[in-house]
């Protein structure tokens, strides 16, 4: 299927209708358990010599579907779907820098992320450095430390539509023989491919626009299988596990027994297996019919958020507009590098006015739901500050470059002009 392109592989990638009574449309396995059928079947599924299921709480055929599909577009060789993209984020961190060790990223990230890494982490042994990413990989080299495991950003940051140069900060991560993970919940597999550009571990939440219709909260871990977990740093992949034996009774490593899919292989049977935030087989379903329009959906968000910038610009009421490939944007350069489709559908402008005003602002639109979502077919307006990064103290804020007049913007499908009368006249009221 990889040798097909992007939007042949969002329809039809990862499934095979002869082997589901070819059935069209992926069906719901709407069930906890499958019969083995004999005895020495379930010993070749539990030691890997032979694929299948046992227990959806491991996999599911309607969730490997969805894992196959996102793992053959994001160029990557496995996938695990799990209940959350915080389950998602939390699985990848914790399997790369599991018995301790430090984690390398910035303080431009999603809120309830910055507020997990800072007062979870340290209390499982692991040690958060963030730094401030102005997109270049200098800052990153310095802050590399002994016990380092990996850098983690955001591929298109939350709020702000930051962004970060990818190929430059993997070269850094790959001299100190650590892998680059990176979120790229804003961007999806249709903007930007971080495999491409040298990212090992790619993570989805894929409530946002991977999904795109706000129905569902789910997450995605991509293994790349290019990064070398057996280079000494990392003994949780090399070490051989009493689970993980052979038909003969051996006992394997993660590397042994999946070979280049060794993290996903890791994070499935030690992360979902046994913390078990699951992605159902129905949300799985949702999300299977979320992708099959996430080129058009996404291009279109991606126009219309064009249209609302450049009437932004004229609006008396805007201060400041956070979007990377506008003129002024310090990362226009970035944009024009790695995101030639556009670089995503939220972004951020400064609201001119008191907090009363701002308050106007959001009770006045008619057509923006005032909403902690982002991706979503529906547009929506949210004061960023207050609540989708409530958690962070006044300093956290200042550094992720947040304050009380930044108004965050999710592009939906709507008609563009319906939009931008919307915020017009809800700035009118404000102003009034
Ligand atoms: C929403 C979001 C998350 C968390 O995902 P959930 O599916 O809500 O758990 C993580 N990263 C980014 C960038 C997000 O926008």
């Amino acid at each position: 299927m990889g040798d097909y392109n992007f939007d042949t592989i969002k329809v039809r990638g990862g499934y095979t209708p002869k082997d589901h009574n070819y059935s069209v449309s992926v069906p719901i396995y709407a069930t906890a358990s499958f019969e083995v059928g004999e005895a020495e079947r379930f010993e070749r599924l539990a030691s890997l010599s032979e694929e299948g299921y046992i227990y959806s709480r491991l996999s599911n055929p309607t969730v490997s579907v969805l894992e196959n599909r996102i793992a053959i577009l994001d160029g990557g060789v496995a996938a695990v779907a799990v209940a959350s993209g915080m389950a998602a984020i939390t699985y990848a961190l914790l399997a790369v820098a599991e018995g301790g060790g430090r984690i390398l990223t910035t303080h431009q990230l999603y809120g309830g992320t910055v507020d997990a890494l800072k007062k979870l982490y340290p209390r499982f042994g692991i040690q958060i450095d963030s730094i401030d990413n102005d997109g270049g990989a200098e800052e990153f080299k310095k802050a590399i430390k002994e016990d380092t495991k990996a850098i983690f950003i955001e591929t298109i940051s939350n709020p702000n539509a930051i962004l970060s140069d990818i190929k430059e900060i993997a070269k850094v991560a790959h001299e100190n023989n650590i892998p680059l993970i990176v979120d790229n919940t804003f961007a999806t597999p249709y903007l930007f491919n971080p495999i491409k550009h040298g990212a090992d571990i790619v993570i989805y939440s894929a409530t946002k626009a991977l999904s795109g219709h706000g129905n569902v909260i789910a997450g995605v871990i991509v293994d790349s299988g290019k990064f070398n977990w057996a280079n000494g740093k990392f003994p949780q992949f090399s070490e051989p596990y009493f689970t993980l034996k052979d038909l003969n009774g051996n006992e394997r490593s993660y590397i042994d027994a999946f070979k280049e899919s060794a993290f996903a292989g890791k994070v499935r049977l030690d992360y979902l297996t046994y913390f078990g935030a699951v992605l159902s087989p129905f949300d799985a379903y949702l999300i299977l019919l979320g992708l099959e329009t996430l080129s058009e959906r996404v291009q279109k968000q991606v126009s219309n958020t064009q249209k609302i910038i450049d009437y932004l610009k004229t609006e008396e009421g805007v201060s400041w507009i956070s979007y990377p490939t506008i003129e002024t944007s310090s990362y226009k350069s970035l944009a024009d590098k790695y995101f030639s489709k556009g670089a995503g559908s939220t972004f951020t402008f400064g609201f001119n006015g008191t907090p009363e005003q701002i308050n106007k602002l959001i009770n006045s639109v008619k057509l923006f739901s005032y909403q902690a979502n982002v991706g979503d077919a529906r547009s929506l307006i949210i004061n960023v500050a207050k609540t989708t990064h409530g958690e962070l103290t006044e300093e956290q804020l200042k550094l992720a470059k947040i304050s009380e007049e930044t108004i965050r913007l999710s592009i939906g499908l709507e008609d563009s002009d319906d939009l931008i009368n919307d915020l017009k006249q809800a700035f009118r009221e404000a102003f009034k």
